[in-house]
């Protein structure tokens, strides 16, 4: 394999002294307290991420599997691109996490987080960095890297570096990082007898043969992620998904959205009908928009009607327009939607409850092309892609005779469903920064994000479904947040939502012990000194009496069993409640009981809930 030092020693930065580490890397804490546990909800998160924690002996066995039935090039192809995917992740998590940090600690978050997420540990031998001019120069040395312990394991050791999915880490985060391909190469590696890997990165163009290395980086097809897959050697976002994505209104990462943009990517260039299922809020309309972008009626218009919307007895001449005196009040000749619709895309929202005169006509526009305005005799051609969608079971509509079994047919043609919120929870972080940034530019906050609290309540937060009642949360503590930085819980939940965090979620603590978020915030907070000190005088009173009761000497004048276990009862709820930060739900799991016995308990003691 290649050794490459770099050609010319760079002025700035990039120090002399072979191995001497540059151990000034910032705190790590930042980047724990992204890591969440929902055991409940079989997710662990890394911010916006959705993490897995797999045996690195089953890596082994996936990699063993790889290479023997693809053989070693493209199974280390497709381990580099894996990686690749994951590096161009962390690099948009680490703009967003130390968005005010020095440049050379923002790009730590990578090496830290390549750590933290058990791959290897990373430390700096010597890096320059200039991201306006696009250079770039890094060494590092990687110590127990996880994967020459898997690949050695099956194979030995041998004559090339293997920590493919490591270097495709590097070359990812650090290529998205500076806005230009940064190639990694690993010039030493344990996996053939060094003593540990070191790893040397620079802009591809400055290798001399960068070719051996690049196209291990290329795929044919390589599902990618949001935005940076493993989509080449840049990083650059693929094509059709830039294209999914570019629209304001329409994100998301999960299974179910994605196989929603398949499902359109497929129909788009027909002029096939489609039927838009789901529950209401669930964003139809923000699809039926996105279908006609992406469609070749793109430049034509885009039409939507309610047809809840419009009075049962107007509906036909909305939609196919009027002729002038076909009814009282008629003094116009006025066109319809389908009409303002010709050339381009007509979307009918809740179609399901459109009238039977209505539908016949709307059967006829779908097979002859044609229409007739109200009042007229006129045939009008037509060139309509209709889009359609509802919350009711047509099925069931039909069945009940409320809606024709024909147009039911000529309408699912090509029905997709949208899945609700809950079904796709991936998208809830993606979806939170998008309406975050969204509402910021709108009502002018200069918001930076959600505090820890606030995403762990939103993640754990039962929605009914709805993205546009996450989208009213978010633009609710957009507003209220005033100038303060990042959103907190109170600003989110105002209106009486049901928060109730039956879901813990847990993270890491400063020895990297999993703890419940809820602990681990209270253990940061000075552990309330507030009203402690009252509580505090009673408890140590409470518990002078008991140990006078219980001592030998028996000292025992006004012993109060009432009063004592009073005391101690009120401080320890009031202790609790304080730690849970008045939520009710979380002080009774604290101390063991249901929250209708906490309640019941702050009554007798004639604490006010509110
Ligand atoms: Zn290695």
């Amino acid at each position: 394999m290649p050794t490459d030092a770099p050609a010319s020693a760079p002025s700035r930065g990039w120090t002399p002294g072979e191995n001497q580490i540059d151990d000034s890397t910032p705190d790590i804490d930042d980047l724990m307290a992204r890591l969440h546990f929902a055991p409940a909800e079989g997710r662990i998160w890394l911010d916006d991420q959705r993490m897995q924690l797999i045996h690195t002996s089953a890596m082994g066995v996936l990699r063993r599997e790889l290479i023997e039935s693809l053989g070693i090039e493209r199974a280390r192809g497709l381990l580099t691109r894996m990686g690749y995917n994951s590096g161009a992740h962390d690099a948009e998590l680490a703009r967003r996490l130390r968005p005010q940090a020095a440049v050379a600690d923002m790009f730590a978050v990578g090496p830290q987080l390549h750590a933290l997420e058990g791959m290897v540990k990373v430390d700096l031998v010597r890096q320059e960095m200039d991201i306006a001019r696009g250079q770039y120069r890094g060494e590092f040395i990687w110590r127990h890297s996880s994967e020459d312990e898997v690949h050695v394991h099956t194979y030995g050791i041998g004559v090339e570096p293997v920590c493919w999915m490591q270097i495709g880490y590097a070359s990812g985060y650090t290529s998205v990082f500076m806005g230009r391909p940064v190639l990694f190469r690993e010039v030493e590696c344990r996996a053939t007898g060094s003593e540990h890997c070191r790893i040397i990165g620079k802009p591809v163009e400055e290798w001399d043969d960068a070719e051996d290395d690049v196209r291990y980086l290329r795929a044919q097809s390589f599902s990618s992620g949001l935005s940076t897959g493993g989509r080449g050697r840049r990083g650059a976002p693929n094509p059709e998904t830039a294209a999914m994505f570019a629209d304001d209104e329409i994100v998301g990462v999960s299974t179910g959205f994605n196989a929603v943009c398949h499902m359109l990517r497929c129909v788009a260039d027909t002029d096939a009908t489609v039927l838009f299922l789901g529950e209401s809020g669930v964003g139809k309309e923000v699809f039926a928009r996105t279908l006609h972008r992406i469609s070749p009626r793109a430049d034509k218009p885009f039409i939507a009607v309610n047809c809840a919307a419009i009075p049962e007895n107007l509906v036909e001449s909305e939609l196919f327009g009027v002729e002038k005196g076909a009814f009282t009040g008629a003094t116009a000749s006025r066109e319809g939607r389908f009409e303002r619709a010709n050339g381009g895309t007509l979307f009918l929202d809740e179609i399901g409850i459109m009238n039977l005169t209505a539908q016949g006509k709307l059967l006829r526009a779908l097979q002859e092309r044609e229409i007739e305005r109200v009042g007229d005799t006129r045939v009008r051609h037509i060139d309509v892609r209709v889009v359609a969608a509802t919350n009711l079971d047509l099925k069931a509509e039909v069945r009940a005779g409320r809606f024709r079994e024909d147009l039911f047919y000529r309408l699912n043609v090509f029905p997709v469903k949208v899945p609700p919120l809950r079904e796709r929870r991936e998208d809830i972080p993606v979806l939170m920064n998008h309406f975050l940034r969204k509402f910021s530019a709108r009502h002018r906050r200069d918001v930076t994000g959600f505090t820890p609290r606030a995403i762990n309540a939103l993640l754990s937060y039962e929605l009914p479904g709805n993205i546009r009642e996450l989208e009213n949360m978010i633009e609710r503590g957009v507003i209220l947040s005033q100038h303060s930085g990042a959103i907190d819980v109170g600003q989110l939940f105002v209106s009486g939502e049901r928060w109730d965090t039956a879901t813990t979620t847990f993270g890491l603590d400063r020895d990297g012990h999993v703890a419940a978020d809820d602990a681990l915030q209270d253990s940061a907070r000075k552990s309330g000194a507030d009203c402690a000190d009252r509580e505090a005088g009673a408890v140590r009173d409470a518990i002078q009496r008991i140990e006078a009761l219980l001592s030998d000497d028996g000292a025992t004048h006004d012993f109060s069993l009432d009063q004592v276990a009073g005391s101690l009862e009120r401080a320890l709820l009031e202790r609790a409640i304080t730690k849970a930060d008045g939520n009710l739900s979380a002080a009774a799991r604290t101390l063991g009981i249901t929250r209708s016995r906490l309640v019941y308990r702050l009554g007798n003691l004639g604490i006010t809930t509110s």
